[in-house]
């Protein structure tokens, strides 16, 4: 198992070098500079995909049978395509003095003060306003970490509640930085969300909770499931078609 995954180690950084070496060869950099290199052992042919979490374009090589020039030119082919989604993305929403963010459907100013005196970061959230008394010369990553705890406390509490509308426990409420799910249940009764889902409306929100307790009933996406899931949301239509069509919105706050 050791010699197994050493291995897969060596051959992962292998392929990185050659990623590496076809970037220095040809100006990659100039096409888009959000653009990169990488060389997956089981992609059958090249493909362009773009990870909005980071931000970038990954350029997917096969192992063998493309040349550097072949990823290149490829690339260049489809230059505008990139630059396109790339500029398409979001705009970053960083948790700085005053940023407008949305708690649940509320738009929320943040507003900064800041006095070296002060012994801790105090932070409260009142009539649309998140109140932050710091220290600190970039107080950000409290922020953050507040709005987690929040996202942690709301969705806990609002799980807690469903699951007790159809007599069952759970184990465990956890918050996570997932963006491919936003929600898991496990057969344990353990519940993971996304502490993003904080910035959805509060029919999203709602709805994402009412489907992971909904699991604990139904362990499948049977029509009972669906069935169950639309009996604990407020507005499942609503919060599952946002979700749908907005959730990629989520990833924009930094
Ligand atoms: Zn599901």
């Amino acid at each position: 198992m050791a010699l197994r995954s050493a291995l897969r180690n060596t051959q992962k950084a292998i392929l990185a070098e050659k990623a590496e070496r076809a970037l220095k060869r040809y100006p990659f950099e100039d096409i888009s500079p959000n653009l990169v290199v990488k060389i997956n052992p089981r992609a059958k042919r090249m493909a362009l995909r773009l990870d909005p979490k980071k931000r970038i374009i990954n350029l997917v090589l096969p192992k063998r049978g493309v040349s550097s020039r072949d990823a290149y030119l490829f690339a260049l082919e489809h230059k505008y395509w990139i630059r396109e989604k790339i500029a398409e993305l979001p705009e970053l929403i960083t948790f700085i003095n005053g940023a407008k963010i949305s708690i649940l459907g509320e738009d929320v100013t943040i507003d900064v003060t800041f006095d070296e005196n002060l012994k801790k970061t105090d932070i409260q959230l009142k009539n649309n306003v998140l109140s932050v008394a710091t220290n600190k010369e970039d107080p950000s990553s409290r922020i953050k970490r507040f709005i987690i705890n929040l996202a942690k406390e709301r969705l806990s509490a609002l799980a807690h509640q469903k699951a007790a509308m159809i007599d069952k426990k759970i184990a465990l409420v956890e918050v996570k930085d997932t963006t491919s799910r936003w929600g898991s249940c496990s057969y344990d009764a353990k519940l993971c969300f996304s502490w993003r889902l904080i910035f959805a409306p509060i029919e999203a929100f709602d709805y994402v909770v009412g489907h992971e307790v909904a699991h604990l009933k139904h362990m499948d996406h049977s029509p009972a499931f669906w069935h169950q899931c639309e009996d604990l949301c407020s507005n499942y239509s609503r919060g599952k078609t946002w979700m749908k069509r907005h959730s990629g919105e989520l990833i924009r706050y930094a």
